[in-house]
């Protein structure tokens, strides 16, 4: 055989693979990202969770609004059913008794759900959401809604004196400590990194049943915050559904004046929450431009950066 049929035999080889890889791809996954009231940016964060759930190539997201504060919500009914992970960018008026129950049957029937930022500020008094977002802030909340819940010691303190639920001290830069390194979502990732410039929830209440921690922060008394050790990042046990919580994000002016959402750490966290909720899997590597224990790391545009 001459060189230039090996040639082509190879060439014809390779053209089978690409072929194959192409069409055995996996198909992308079915986000739903529900906004349209928040006391935060919603009409930039909605956006922005929709560009970094679609550039990295894994996602085909949706985007669904409710009508404006004081509206008609009965015209609010999206499907929930038809999609792989809903994303909770929501703050606002109680949805219709049909949308409750059409969310709570879509969460039972082991749905997967990304609870984001204020999403967690949401329904104080629908205690099944509640048991949903496990720890939640504002709105009325405080220790009828359940005990205050942080870090100490290596375990997680449920504290029953009365309070407040939810707070934050002043925006900054601040470090994320991984506390379970074996769970899909952080494997892989650094123990300790430094997120953009955001806020960091503290004193949250609720039923706190949380499954895995994956990160907590310091909520430092010099900048207004607890003084305790807060989880920010983590998994809800609610039966049969994946439920991925991030306290992380708030929302800046513009979507380029935006440090929290642009931190890789905050991106990473998002897809990798995002599709463990959806698949019960992580198939994603850690990105070449994570953040250090030392330096945040942003990005100037919602582009990341692509496996597939
Ligand atoms: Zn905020």
């Amino acid at each position: 055989m001459n060189v230039i049929k090996k040639l082509v035999g190879a060439m014809a080889v390779v053209a089978v693979l690409l072929a194959f890889s192409c069409c055995s791809e996996t198909k992308p996954i079915k986000a739903l990202v529900v906004s349209g009231q928040n006391n935060h940016n919603w009409q930039v964060s909605h956006k922005v969770l929709k560009l970094i759930l679609d550039n990295s190539g894994m996602f085909q997201t949706d985007i669904v609004l409710t009508p404006a504060k004081g509206g008609d919500m009965n015209e609010f009914k999206p499907e929930f059913d038809k999609y792989d992970v809903v994303v909770l960018d929501y703050n606002g008026d109680r949805w219709s008794a049909e949308t409750d129950s059409a969310f709570l049957q879509y969460v039972r029937n082991g749905g997967g759900v990304v609870v984001y930022h204020a999403a967690d500020n949401a329904f104080a008094d629908w205690d099944e959401f509640n048991r949903i977002i496990a720890l939640g802030g504002w709105e009325g909340r405080n220790e009828k809604h359940g005990p205050y819940c942080y870090w100490e010691n290596g375990e997680l303190v449920l504290d029953e004196t009365p309070g407040n639920g939810g707070s934050h001290g002043q925006q900054r830069e601040y470090a994320m400590h991984c506390r379970n390194a074996e769970h899909p979502i952080t494997k892989g990732l650094p123990d300790n990194w430094m997120h953009g410039k955001d806020e960091m929830y503290d004193s949250m209440r609720g039923p706190a049943n949380i499954k895995d921690l994956l990160y907590s922060g310091k909520a430092e008394k010099e900048t207004g915050g607890s003084g305790k050790e807060e989880p920010l990042v983590f998994t809800v046990d609610y039966g049969k559904a994946r439920i991925f919580h991030i306290m992380l994000g708030h929302c800046g002016p513009t979507a380029e004046d935006n440090p929290a959402m642009q931190c890789a750490g905050f991106q990473t966290l998002l897809l990798r929450g995002a599709e463990w909720a959806a698949t019960g899997k992580v198939t994603q590597s850690l990105p070449a431009d994570f953040p250090t224990d030392k330096s945040i790391s942003l990005r100037k545009e919602y582009t990341v950066v692509k496996k597939w």
